[in-house]
């Protein structure tokens, strides 16, 4: 389904795309004034990266200084990425590219084995310029696929009463959202075993909320990433059923991705880890060109069992998934671990937030606030819990028989912690020391 390009033919399609970028682009002319005729992957090589902060302030509405197009936008849609720092980015796509993005997201949820045959629940939030509900609007369009634009801007529980009347075979939305379906469906013990496949993006699915939404939804069901995408370039990686769950293919028709050893200032041979740089074949409006785009990667190096030669590489997490305490750095799996083993008994969520505040007098504040949908019930294990998080992280416990660490574990009723209005995601490191 995927076209493969050899990375020459894909080369020369970047290049391409560079030098329109500095022919129509104000932005682009001005950062390769000095780059002379470049024809060779060698030349390529000596192109600057486009960094976040360039991309953010060059930007339409910001500014039209990275625009190929001519003002006012015609035929054009512009999407947000959410603005989960609180810095929302907006993308300008033309109905075209818009186009071209959708038919590789389509090509990819085909792949995850949703056909025409489905019911497709769609429970992203709509609204506030993030392009997900429309997206898969479509996208289940194109797969030809029965469409229930349910959404997450209702109420849960309405949102499972639709579930359980039309009965979707497929379901797509957040983590944070299969969370407290599988909370729900537990509480009130229902079938729901006409689910066949549940897509998910947005954000990081853990083994803990994977463990939890597979006693809801049952083992059968497939539990899939919808695909490695972004705003600015659409679909990065896309998976296979022989792909590992961080493991993607690259379409090599749409996008020319690097990964780039920045320390050492060379490309990585297979297995070496290395950031993404990204260049979007198609985009021409306001091109990408090699955009530091924050993740890390390595390719593998091995030919697909599934036969797709396009090749394959290994996704590693986002930054900024652990915090500070005295000097030591602790992941967010080490809080995971203090209660996972109680998740989807006793009422407990997987749904959670752990929260840091410096408070009056030097101390530090720490609320390990967890959803269930029997607070009663649940709190019987609110000492185990604090135990647990004692053991794994030495800090705290020092912390507290020092008393400059406050410590509590509180249970909410499902639904109560605090979800971005935007995107609906429930932030599950709220560091407030961090600003
Ligand atoms: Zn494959």
């Amino acid at each position: 389904m995927f076209k493969h390009l050899p990375k020459e033919t894909s080369l020369q399609k970047a290049l391409s795309v560079f030098h329109y970028a500095r022919e129509h682009s104000a932005f682009y002319s001005e950062k390769y004034q000095s780059i002379k005729e470049i024809s060779s992957y060698d030349d390529w090589l000596k192109l600057p990266i486009l960094t976040k902060d360039e991309l953010f302030n060059n930007s339409y509405p910001k500014s039209e200084k990275m625009l190929t197009l001519d003002m006012p936008l015609k035929k054009t849609i512009m999407t947000s990425t959410g603005g989960s720092t609180g810095l929302a980015r907006y993308t300008m796509l033309t109905y075209k590219e818009w186009d071209a993005f959708l038919q590789r997201q389509a090509d990819a949820l085909r792949l995850m084995g949703i056909t025409e045959e489905d019911s497709v629940a769609n429970l992203f939030v709509a609204g506030s310029l993030w392009p997900s509900f429309i997206a898969l609007h479509d996208n289940i369009r194109l797969i030809g696929a029965n469409h229930l634009p349910i959404s997450a801007n209702i109420d849960f529980d309405k949102m499972l009463a639709y579930i359980m009347e039309f009965k979707p075979t497929v379901l797509l939305s957040l983590p944070t959202v299969f969370v407290i379906l599988a909370d729900k469906i537990l509480q009130q013990n229902l079938n729901v075993d006409f689910v066949k496949i549940i897509g998910y993006a947005g954000e990081h699915m853990s083994e803990m909320i994977r463990h939890h939404v597979r006693k809801a939804f049952g083992n059968n069901v497939k539990i899939e990433s919808l695909a490695y995408t972004s705003a600015d370039c659409g679909l990065i990686g896309y998976q296979c059923d022989s792909c590992a769950s961080s493991e993607y293919h690259l379409p090599t028709d749409f996008q020319f991705v690097e990964l780039y050893n920045f320390e050492e200032n060379r490309v990585c041979a297979p297995g070496e880890t290395g950031e993404v740089l990204i260049t979007n074949l198609e985009r021409l409006s306001q091109p990408i060109i090699r955009y530091r785009i924050g993740d890390v990667a390595q390719w593998t190096g091995k030919s697909c069992a599934c036969g797709d030669k396009n090749p394959t590489f290994i996704i590693g997490g986002r930054a900024g998934d652990d915090f500070k305490i005295g000097g030591a750095y602790i992941a967010m799996d080490v809080v995971e671990k203090s209660f996972s083993e109680y998740v989807s008994t006793h009422g407990i969520s997987a749904n959670y937030q752990f929260v840091l505040d410096d408070i009056s007098g030097g101390k530090l504040k720490i609320d390990l606030q967890i959803e269930s949908s029997d607070v009663h019930e649940s709190e019987k294990l609110t000492e185990n819990i604090r135990t647990n998080i004692k053991k794994n992280i030495d800090d705290i416990k020092v912390g507290e028989e020092m008393g400059l660490v406050i410590l509590n574990v509180k249970f909410l009723e499902l639904g109560k912690l605090p979800r971005s209005p935007i995107t609906g995601k429930v932030k599950r490191l709220n560091d407030k020391r961090v600003r």
